[in-house]
C-alpha cells in the first residue's frame, strides 16, 4: 500500500513517504516490475467488507485505478 485516500475529499497524500526509495527501489533492486501504487483506502475495505467488488462499486476511484492499471500491466507482459 502506498498513500491515503480521505475519504471525504478523495485527495490521496503520502502519509508514509518512502525514505529510502520504498517498493520503487525494490523493484528495482529485485529487477521486477512496479505494477502501480495502491493506496489505503477506507471505501475499499467498506466495499470488501460488503462483498462487491470495488472497481465496480468505484471505478473513478483513485484505487479502482491503480488496480486497473496493474491489470494493464500484466495483460502487457
Ligand atoms: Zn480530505
Amino acid at each position: 500500500m502506498s498513500g491515503f485516500v480521505c475519504p471525504g475529499c478523495k485527495v490521496e497524500s503520502q502519509i508514509f513517504p518512502p525514505v529510502s526509495g520504498g517498493a520503487t527501489k525494490m523493484c528495482q533492486d529485485m529487477d521486477v516490475p512496479m505494477l502501480a501504487k495502491v493506496p489505503l483506502e477506507p471505501n475499499l475495505l467498506i466495499s470488501c467488507e460488503k462483498g462487491k467488488c470495488y472497481m465496480a462499486e468505484a471505478p473513478e476511484s483513485i484505487t479502482a485505478k491503480r488496480f486497473a492499471e496493474i491489470v494493464q500491466k500484466i495483460k502487457e507482459s
